[in-house]
């Protein structure tokens, strides 16, 4: 079995190479931010990971991230990747750095609340669903720019950029026009400069398609199992 260092050092070389063969009209700032996802894993494996040299980590459940940010603490960085349901927002707002997966005004409008309440900024991303019918989360890009106009609802919430989850495909390559699209709206919305807006991320690619995402504008990728190996049990999607 292979370390944690030994499969980052893979991954790492895996994300220079896709970096290396992106097409020239993608814009895109670098370093790619790579997202350690230690969802179904025991906070002894992140601390085995910060060693490794890790710092950015993806949970996708608030009732499995809560505790292990409790007992890691502030050593690591902590973004929510999951599905989160409005109820559960008071408990995770202000505990992440990044919330991957907003899809709805009603959700935003929760978060803000409690960013307010709190008196802090919550930076998020908006999780847009281009391929249609496929995936259970996530908005029409219609909504995306809807809610992006009206940023300034939100004056404690920063959107800071897209998050998209393409269908698993047995191959790549096949979800490459998903990565297309996602990259071709998150241009768009940078191009639009709308006020209360950063479009500084794009995430997108997980273990088995993230050199894909790379090639076609991913500036950050959320990668479990290539990191960790195989994990224990199935995740559960709802947060
Ligand atoms: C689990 C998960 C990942 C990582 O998946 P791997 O295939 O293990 O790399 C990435 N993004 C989200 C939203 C996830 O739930």
């Amino acid at each position: 079995m292979s370390s944690i260092s030994e499969r980052l050092q893979a991954v790492e070389g895996r994300i220079a190479k896709a970096l290396a063969s992106r097409k020239s009209e993608i814009e895109q700032p670098g370093p790619i931010c790579l997202i350690a996802v230690s969802k179904n894993h025991a906070a002894e494996v992140v601390e085995e990971a910060l060693e490794a040299g890790l710092t950015v980590f993806g949970e996708n459940r608030v009732q499995e991230a809560l505790p292990k940010i409790e007992h890691i603490g502030v050593k690591a960085k902590w973004h929510l990747i999951g599905h989160l349901q409005t109820n559960k927002a008071k408990q995770i707002v202000g505990k992440v750095a990044l919330i991957h997966s907003v899809d709805s005004e009603r959700l935003l409008q929760q978060i803000e609340q409690e960013a307010a309440k709190q008196g802090i900024s919550q930076e998020i991303l908006l999780q847009v669903n281009v391929s249609g019918e496929e995936s259970k989360f996530g908005m029409d890009p219609d909504a995306v720019w809807e809610l992006s106009r009206q940023a300034a609802q939100w004056p404690h919430v920063r959107i800071k950029g897209l998050m998209t989850i393409a269908p698993l495909m047995e191959d790549a390559e096949s979800v490459r026009p998903v990565f297309q699209e996602a990259y071709s709206l998150f241009a768009a919305l940078r191009e639009a400069a709308l006020p209360q807006c950063e479009w500084q991320w794009l995430s997108m690619g997980m273990s088995n398609d993230f050199e894909v995402a790379i090639q076609e504008g991913a500036n950050m990728v959320r990668v479990g199992t290539a990191l960790f190996g195989a994990r224990q049990y199935a995740p559960k999607e709802e947060g």
